[in-house]
């Protein structure tokens, strides 16, 4: 039977062979854990999921840019009140150069609030000589090599900590912490680089002065947020609603447990506050889509995305709009087959390609996969992931990533697009604003305009996954972004 006459169930993917499964020796707690997790309420609403569906047509027009953006993976221990803030902070301070230069809205992905899921290149590694099941992130085992086998008990410790999180970013943002009256509290004290802050405080004081003006005119009739005003206030709207928290959608099983049956909420989507809570589909009559409601938009890994597996059979029910990482190794024929199975309406909104070849393979590839894309007609949003194609291990044996390759994926990425008639609607970072205790930005990847050098990776090298960019290598991805967009 093809993938599109099956019928389609939360658990119809259990059929079928899965990439990067985990074997848990006690199925029976398993299965406990699983219950309880579909009993707990939705983290994200299907109104949302619905509204993103309408920004990433919007992408996808070139009327909005995409920014997908956070750690490789969460940890646990990293859920605090400082790492989600300094977070945020960064993804608002992207946004705001992007915003300025290119003066496009920024549709913002946070890679957070449940990314703990790791794919693995192998089930195992030797740590100090000794063979132990790899490392596959929180919700699955722990870093100690002596806390390896895999343990459910985690999959419900990652959603109270995505909850978490999650209440969290949505206090963040309806307290005023997004008001454009005062960006210098995104955390503008981690940037050392003297150029870097005179750039940004030229932006800062251009929006004052808009503001300014704005509020002179009568444009800006309510009053901030934190002042009383409603949501409707000036630099609030933009930037609260458009936020959207997405993860790799790797372990099935607590993925079928976060999905559930609603009927397609009614209301303009487009309008924030409206739609309402969606009904649950038993009490309405109108259509009913199944949602994942771990988070808005979850993707499938460039090591799950096999037409005939499990992952791209769980994708293709749910209603959320989906990423898909497209790499060197996917065929041109393959990459229409996929989309054929996980839109076969052609929906626009509904699939965003995140290409990630490597700064020396994109010239072979991106091109192609373009082409083959325009003539089957299907309505994709382009984003470029320069990080995970430019991995290597430094000669210290730290993994770390070349900023001038991240930079040299980007603008190929730019200018293939451009040269084929189609659109770069966005990029996709490993970045974090996480500091030390002595307040200074990690050093994970090579060069940019701080110019750090391999010997210095070591000296805050904190990722226990792969590299992430500083904060202030990811503002200067940002500027030379808003730059390229201004012209
Ligand atoms: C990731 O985005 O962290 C990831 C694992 O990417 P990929 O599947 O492209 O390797
Ligand atoms: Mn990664």
């Amino acid at each position: 039977m093809s993938a599109q006459t099956q019928t389609w169930t939360p658990s119809s993917w259990r059929t079928k062979p899965v990439a990067q499964d985990v074997e848990y020796p006690d199925q029976n707690a398993l299965g406990k854990v699983l219950n309880k997790i579909s009993s707990l309420p939705p983290m994200v609403t299907p109104s949302e999921i619905e509204r993103l569906r309408h920004q990433l047509s919007a992408v996808q027009r070139g009327e909005a840019f995409l920014l997908h953006a956070g750690d490789c993976a969460e940890s646990f221990d990293a859920c605090t009140h400082e790492n989600i803030s300094s977070k945020i902070g960064l993804i608002l301070s992207f946004s705001l150069i992007l915003i300025w230069g290119a003066r496009l809205p920024v549709v913002r992905v946070g890679r957070i609030a449940g990314q703990y899921a790791k794919p693995r290149s192998s089930n195992w590694e030797k740590v100090d000589g000794r063979e132990v099941l790899s490392f596959r992130g929180d919700n699955v085992n722990g870093l100690d090599p002596n806390d390896r086998t895999p343990d459910p008990e985690r999959l419900l410790s990652a959603y109270f900590h995505s909850t978490t999180t999650l209440n969290y970013i949505r206090g963040l943002l309806t307290s005023g912490f997004a008001s454009l009256h005062h960006p210098r509290d995104w955390s503008l004290g981690h940037v050392r680089s003297v150029a870097l802050r005179a750039e940004f405080e030229k932006i800062v004081d251009g929006l004052s002065d808009a503001l300014d003006f704005a509020r002179t005119i009568g444009v800006e009739s309510e009053r901030p947020y934190e002042q009383g005003g409603g949501r409707g206030s000036l630099g609030e709207v933009d930037f609260y609603t458009r936020w959207v928290f997405a993860v790799l959608g790797l372990m099935l099983a607590y993925e079928e447990a976060l999905t559930r049956e609603f009927a397609v909420p009614s209301g303009n989507p487009t309008t924030p506050g409206a739609p309402r809570f969606a009904q649950p589909a038993r009490r309405s009559a109108s259509k009913k889509h199944h949602y994942n409601t771990g988070a808005h938009f979850i993707w499938i890994g460039d090591r799950t995305r096999q037409l005939d597996h499990g992952h791209v059979e769980y994708f293709r029910g749910i209603r959320n709009p989906i990423g898909v990482k497209v790499g060197p190794t996917m065929g041109e024929g393959e990459l229409v087959g996929l989309l054929d199975v996980v839109n076969p309406d052609k929906e626009a909104g509904r699939v965003t390609l995140i290409t990630r070849y490597g700064a020396k393979k994109i010239d072979s590839h991106l091109e192609g996969h373009i082409r083959a894309v325009q003539k089957s007609g299907h309505p994709v949003v382009w984003v470029c992931d320069p990080m995970h194609g430019n991995t290597h291990t430094a000669s210290s044996g730290l993994k770390t990533r070349d900023f001038a390759a991240i930079i040299e994926e980007i603008t190929a990425c730019l200018r293939i697009h451009t040269s084929v008639g189609s659109r770069m609607g966005g990029v996709s970072l490993e970045f974090t604003g996480e500091l030390n205790d002595e307040g200074y930005s990690v050093t994970e990847c090579v060069g940019g305009s701080m110019g750090l050098s391999e010997e210095e990776l070591s000296l805050r090298y904190a990722s226990f996954c792969d590299p992430r960019l500083n904060f202030e290598q990811s503002l200067d991805v940002a500027f030379m972004l808003s730059e390229h967009y201004k012209k």
